[in-house]
């Protein structure tokens, strides 16, 4: 019998998080980095830069710091920066939010 209380499939849980920095000014707006990123992690931004090149933008909330963006990157503009996460206690009376 089914039970609400069953526990589903467990979220996706990382050990690592990633975090991108781009030197935006040096980007030529290839896209090489953004075909390459299975997170969909980068995009190119709406500006441009001084050399006149819309350029990537990292949404570090998706990366897992693979580094697969900084690898193809033909000017290597893209420097990558893991660390681990934290464990984190499960919820106990004193940690969970009220409304
Ligand atoms: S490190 Fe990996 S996940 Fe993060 S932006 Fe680059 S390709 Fe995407
Ligand atoms: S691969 Fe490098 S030069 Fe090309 S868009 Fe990405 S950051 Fe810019």
């Amino acid at each position: 019998m089914y039970n609400n209380a069953t526990p589903g499939p467990s979220p996706r849980i990382r050990k690592v998080k990633g975090r991108v920095e781009i030197n935006i000014q040096q980007c030529k707006g290839c896209s090489l980095c953004i075909t390459e990123c299975k997170e969909h992690a980068l995009t190119l931004s709406q500006e441009i830069n001084k050399k006149g090149y819309r350029y990537a933008i990292a949404h570090n909330e998706l990366c897992t710091g693979c580094v697969n963006c900084a690898l193809v990157c033909p000017d290597a503009v893209i420097s990558v920066y893991r660390t681990k996460v934290q464990k984190t206690s499960p919820a106990s009376p004193q940690n969970i939010e009220q409304p």
